[in-house]
């Protein structure tokens, strides 16, 4: 496809969910909150029944609770831990809602050559460690660590619904796209329920249904680099779509005067120390949160090409590691559609 069809494509993508205000007169703004993964998750809606209201934001959050309890690598029950248990052993059947997350991590970790890589968990370990302690990990344990990591480890069998670990000792880590799918999967339970007009947020992971009442589009503020909670200083408008933060703001250990990221890189089992912040826009959850996590790896460059051989993606980078501070962006984020903030402005 040529890439003026791709965006005329995005571009209709963006808008589709606008059209038909077809709601009743008495339909209302509900806001719900909940902690889960560890974060907090946020459900808007608008709904003119409040028992409706409830009961749908019940059971989306429920499914995230239960995919929580799928996903978790904190959970030594979760399903995800008792895989790893099993690792270096034979192939494991699994759920569904393992499978799938498994295959989406699977297939931007070949994505991405191993920069996005699920199997990851004993080195971000290490980090969670020093972050602790205020110490580094050694070079031994970052080399024992990584003998335990790389996406080539890990079989996924599709007919038999199958994973198998090929080495004792691997640990899987879905933190870089489980509140992406979480956020998909509790839309879908809204949409199941005829509530339509919906945005589900995990902390910087949000996943939004068709726009509020009378709006063209959720107004989703991005904030600047370094000021998490300064003034935004772009307003997209959004529907039908999803967008993902991924940055070192909030979570980073400090020592020896360099600061590192929760994310890190899985070549060399270092936490991340240039400053980033990357947003993703795409059709989906799952793809946003991921591909964010991946960008912040991968650096601008090859970051932008995978957004750009991503159908429906865009991306919005800062970047400052050696030189000076970059801004970015993907070809199809000027397509998006801009706005003045009127009403209410959601922050990723
Ligand atoms: P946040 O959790 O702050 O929203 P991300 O979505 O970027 O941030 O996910 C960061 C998490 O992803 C880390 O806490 C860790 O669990 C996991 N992770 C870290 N490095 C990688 C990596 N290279 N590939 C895949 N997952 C990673
Ligand atoms: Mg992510």
């Amino acid at each position: 496809m040529t890439s003026v069809a791709l965006r005329a494509l995005c571009a209709a993508w963006w808008v589709a969910g606008t059209a038909g205000f077809d709601d009743a007169p008495d339909v209302r703004r509900f806001e719900f909150r909940e902690t889960h993964m560890g974060s907090e998750f946020k459900i808007l809606l608008y709904c003119a029944d409040d028992r409706a209201a409830k009961e749908a934001s019940r059971a989306a959050f429920d499914r995230i609770a239960a995919l929580d309890k799928c996903y978790s690598d904190y959970d030594p029950e979760s399903e995800l831990m008792r895989l790893c248990d099993r690792a270096g052993g034979p192939p494991v059947e699994v759920s569904e809602d393992l499978f799938r997350i498994l295959e989406r991590a699977q297939s931007l970790a070949v994505r991405t050559d191993g920069a996005f890589d699920a199997t990851i968990q004993p080195v971000v370990k290490l980090w969670r460690r020093a972050r602790r302690n205020g110490e580094l990990p050694t070079a031994e344990q970052r080399r024992e660590a990584l003998a335990l990591v790389g996406f080539d480890k890990m079989e996924l069998d599709p007919e038999a619904r199958t994973v198998r670990l090929s080495v004792t000792g691997m640990r899987l880590d879905l933190g870089g796209i489980a509140k992406g799918a979480a956020g998909d999967a509790a839309l879908s339970v809204l949409r199941e329920r005829g509530i339509t007009r919906a945005l589900v947020a995990g902390a910087g992971d949000i996943v939004m249904g068709d726009p509020p009442p009378g709006e063209s589009g959720w107004t989703i503020g991005i904030a600047p680099l370094e000021k998490p909670n300064a003034t935004p200083e772009q307003f997209l408008s959004l529907s039908n779509a999803a967008v993902s933060t991924s940055g070192d703001a909030e979570r980073f250990v400090e020592i020896d005067g360099v600061r590192y990221s929760h994310i890190v890189n899985p070549r060399t089992g270092l936490g991340l120390t240039g400053r980033s912040s990357v947003t993703v826009v795409a059709p989906d959850g799952t793809t946003a949160d991921s591909l964010a996590t991946a960008l912040s790896v991968l650096g601008p460059e090859k970051g932008l090409e995978l957004i750009e051989s991503t159908e429906g993606a865009a991306s919005f980078l800062v970047w400052s590691d050696d030189g000076p501070r970059r801004t970015l962006k993907s070809t199809v984020w000027s397509d998006l559609p801009q706005v003045q903030p009127g009403g209410e402005v959601i922050r990723p």
